[in-house]
């Protein structure tokens, strides 16, 4: 085999791989897509009444609840997370959306419209038939739930790309389908390469709905592969540089702002869309804020993700820690203030490891303002009014999320109006919860949310059936 016809899993901490696999080629697409359409068409799944169809999904969530730790480690491996934030978050995550879709299957209603006397016209939810759905690397398993959830519980059949790094836990997830009671066909992996698996699915002309969580860059690609076949609806999540906002009185939330502040920072080694990348703080408060959020991020524990207590692993890769540094760079040598502990010794040095680090009076305009750095890297600026701090907010093209932190209710809710951002929290760091929609604004997002029922948006389509009456 060629290496284009293979794919090796490499572990982040340690430059070590983990296991080769073949990489799904353009043309094992398109006879997936064709099988996926066969398997649609004989209606094993996708007349399957509803509530047999939540019946397997729940038994997969139970299955998932069984091999939790086995996927827990899957994705701290493959992507270098700490394990503790897979074992408590990743994968309880990723149960409850599988669950939640499940039981969500048997309560989405068509409607009745308000026609005249000689009509009744029925809008009904049918699925779309063919799905696909592409990932990225940093929640791997997070994402694939997200998508496989609700398009599973619709009824559609679906083909999942996972990212070339992390392969791993989605395989297991599909394996786990089927000791569920899957039906062959309906859920496909297809591990390979974004430029020849994951370009194939956006120009397939069965697949009829693509969910894509990634890059910007990677969105557009999509959009046009789209555009130039069948014209598949596409629902683009991509990335962010969201602000954390902290009015005057934000630091008497104390060590709970502190603690959120660095869980939005420097979760996954702020390789995390929704990361809040960028601090604007009221400059009344300015001084003591990077004090205590300098303090805190220098006492992170770095190490190797496979221990409980780590608290920061290495990046995906030694491209990521790259752009990162560079980044960091550019910002020291135009003047910026750099505050980090480094890192300790000890580390395998071919892992990816880049120290929590914080940046103040980096000069407008550098790369560490402006850019999603996607690493633990996040900067400071300083507001003297709510008006300048919006402003600040939506200078940017992104508009994912946002953090609001003042004890006024009056401020929170102007500002939280006066954000581009798809989710704002008050007074927490946090992306809402399932029975959220979760989506962005600008160039963060396009064509539908994902959790809550509105993501059973991306996954049927409305018909609406004229009958006429006498
Ligand atoms: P990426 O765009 O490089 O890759 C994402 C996926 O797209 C991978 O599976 C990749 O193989 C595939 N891909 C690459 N080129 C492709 C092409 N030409 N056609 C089709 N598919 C292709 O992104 P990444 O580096 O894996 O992930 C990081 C990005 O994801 C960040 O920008 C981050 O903000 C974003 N992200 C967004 C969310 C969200 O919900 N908004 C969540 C997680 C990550």
């Amino acid at each position: 085999m060629t290496a284009n016809e293979t794919l090796t899993v490499v572990n982040p901490a340690t430059g070590e791989p983990i296991i080769t696999l073949p990489a799904a080629s353009a043309d094992d697409v398109t006879k997936a897509a064709e099988q996926a359409q066969l398997t649609y068409d004989t209606g094993t799944w996708s007349r399957l009444p509803v509530r047999e169809r939540a019946a397997v999904l729940l038994r997969l969530a139970d299955l998932m609840q069984r091999d939790a730790e086995i996927l827990a480690r899957l994705d701290s491996e493959d992507a270098g997370k700490p394990i503790t934030e897979c074992r408590t978050g990743d994968v309880p995550g990723a149960i409850e959306s599988i669950r939640w879709f499940a039981e969500a299957a048997d309560k989405v209603f068509g409607r009745i419209a308000p026609a005249g006397p000689d009509g009744l016209g029925l809008v009904t939810r049918e699925p779309v038939g063919v799905g696909a759905a592409i990932l990225p690397w940093n929640y791997p398993l997070a994402m694939a739930s997200w998508k496989i959830g609700p398009a599973l519980a619709a009824g559609n059949c679906l083909l999942v790309k996972p990212a070339e790094a992390t392969p791993r836990s989605t395989l297991h997830l599909s394996a786990l389908a089927t000791e569920a009671g899957l039906p062959d066909g309906v859920l496909t992996v297809l591990p390979g390469y974004g430029e020849e698996a994951g370009a194939a699915l956006a120009r397939d002309p069965l697949v009829r709905a693509l969910s894509f969580t990634g890059s910007t860059a990677t969105g557009r690609r999509i959009l046009k592969a789209a555009a130039d076949s069948n014209f598949k609806r596409v629902s683009l999540e991509m990335g962010g540089k969201s602000p954390q906002i902290l009015m005057p009185d934000a630091l008497s939330y104390g060590d709970e702002l502190i603690g959120d502040m660095i869980e939005a920072a420097f979760l996954t080694m702020g390789q995390n869309c929704t990361a809040g990348s960028r601090v604007l703080v009221h400059r009344d408060i300015a001084e003591e804020v990077v004090e205590r959020f300098t303090a805190a991020a220098r006492d992170l524990v770095i190490g190797d993700p496979a221990d409980p207590r780590t608290q920061q692993g290495p990046l995906i890769d030694r491209a990521a820690f790259d752009r990162v540094a560079n980044a960091v760079d550019a910002a020291r040598a135009a003047g910026a203030q750099i505050h980090t502990a480094g890192l300790p010794h000890g580390l395998p040095p071919r892992g990816a490891y880049y120290p929590p680090t914080v940046i103040t009076r980096a000069p407008a305009e550098s790369a560490v303002l402006t850019r999603e750095l996607f690493g633990p890297v996040v900067t400071v600026e300083t507001f003297g009014s709510e008006d300048e701090a919006v402003r600040m907010a939506n200078a940017t093209e992104y508009g994912l999320a946002a953090s609001v932190w003042t004890h006024d209710l009056d401020t929170a809710l102007r500002l939280a109006r006066g954000i581009e951002a798809g989710v704002v929290s008050v007074n927490s760091y946090s992306e809402g919860d399932i029975t959220t929609p979760f989506g962005g604004w600008k160039q963060s997002g396009f064509g539908g949310a994902e959790r809550s029922t509105n993501a059973f948006d991306q996954w049927t389509r409305e018909k609406t059936v004229w009958i006429r009456t006498r």
